[in-house]
């Protein structure tokens, strides 16, 4: 059965074109699916009785399920989506006075590995299909309703949850196209931000064929630092990296790239780092985004100390950067970064096990 929620506008025209309808009836359906929350189409009542009996037999909109949903003190939420198998992952809801911001998952666990990431401890599962992507924002639209001045309650999407958005690409962007259309959420590219980990061709493509705000996440000032904390690195190193990010700004919606760095103590989070740091991002416009470290059962790093903290953010300050500290939200539902476990039965090392080869 085809699903409805795997396309966006040009794929579903398509689609309709196919199945003998006309092509302009895919904006109405998609109104009714994403700015509606219609999941059945008997409720499209102004469609003709004869598209809606064609789609009922040939189509369906399939929404993921929610395993269960939590409600922080703080006003975020959070919600568990089956996703078959056992697995699951975590879709987060972050409330704030001026917007409203929804964290999506890309994949099931994570390839890359990060030694400081939950998910990236767990492996590798698959990738979300586009309607497990903008089924997460569907499910959150819903479950939220609208403000007070009848205004969609989400106004901002960041890919921070589970998985690496760039090496799940075509689904991804299908997704935040829907995320984008006014047919559809009608979001500003502003307001959505792909956060990678430094998939650099990737990240070419995403320039060409999506461009979204970007957030890159650094973590550390060298190569020989970044290797262990963020092994996709030894791929494609730090210089390779700041140069696509300054490609990247030639299509950029914004200005400027968040570059994302966990301060982990004794780790990363010494004035010396941040003189790398400085020397290292003098050619790309840029913001910072400070995370102090989450952590999560035998993580094997620990938070910076506040004073350490305050300490890295200041001497950023003084050399002129902005730089934004993350509150931690949600911390007695478990939702902040990094902490997002998800149940990820991981493909990667089963497979590999099979094969005699230990990790
Ligand atoms: N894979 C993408 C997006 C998901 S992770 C990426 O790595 O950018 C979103 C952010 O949370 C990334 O900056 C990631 O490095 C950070 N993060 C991961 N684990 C964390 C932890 N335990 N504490 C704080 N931040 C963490
Ligand atoms: Fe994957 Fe991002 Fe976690 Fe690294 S930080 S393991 S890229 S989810």
């Amino acid at each position: 059965m085809i699903n409805l929620l795997d396309f966006d506008l040009p794929g579903l025209t398509h689609y309709f074109a196919e199945i003998g309808e006309k092509p302009f009836r895919a904006k109405q359906v998609m109104h009714w699916i994403h700015q509606k929350g219609a999941s059945d189409f008997e409720q499209m009542t102004d469609l003709a009785k004869s598209l809606r009996e064609n789609l009922t037999q040939r189509a369906a909109i399939t929404v993921p399920k929610i395993r269960e949903e939590f409600r922080s003190e703080d006003g975020t939420v959070k919600w568990l989506i089956d996703t078959g198998a056992g697995n699951a992952v975590e879709t987060v809801f972050i409330p704030e006075d001026d917007r409203g911001t929804l964290c999506i998952s890309s994949q099931v666990g994570c390839a890359l590995a990060c030694t400081f990431c939950s998910t990236g401890r767990q492996g590798f599962n698959r990738n979300l299909s586009v309607s497990e992507i903008i089924g997460q924002l569907w499910l959150a639209n819903k479950a939220l309703g609208k403000d007070p001045k009848g205004e969609r309650i989400i106004s901002n999407v960041v890919m921070m949850g589970m998985g690496e958005p760039l090496t799940n690409f075509d689904n991804v962007v299908t997704a935040l196209n829907i995320m984008l259309d006014d047919h559809a959420y009608g979001l500003s590219r502003r307001r959505v931000t792909v956060s990678t980990s430094g998939v650099v061709p990737a990240m070419d493509r995403l320039a060409a064929a999506c461009p979204v705000a970007l957030a890159v996440s650094l973590h550390a000032p060298n190569d020989a630092l970044r290797d262990v904390l963020v092994p996709i690195n030894q791929k494609y190193p730090l210089a390779e990296l700041m140069a696509a990010c300054q490609r990247y700004l030639d299509f950029a919606p914004r200005d400027f790239i968040t570059f994302e760095y966990v301060l982990l103590d004794g780790v990363n989070d010494s004035l010396n780092h941040v003189a790398q740091l400085i020397a290292l991002t003098r050619d790309v416009p840029c913001k910072f985004n400070l995370i102090p470290f989450n952590p999560f059962p035998d993580a094997g790093y620990e938070r910076s100390k506040p004073e350490a903290i305050r300490r890295f953010r200041e001497a950023l300050q003084a050399a002129g950067y902005v730089v934004t500290t993350r509150k931690t939200r949600g911390s007695d539902i478990d939702a902040a970064c990094g902490q997002l476990a998800g149940q990820v039965l991981d493909k990667t090392k089963r497979k590999l096990h099979k094969e005699g080869v230990t990790l």
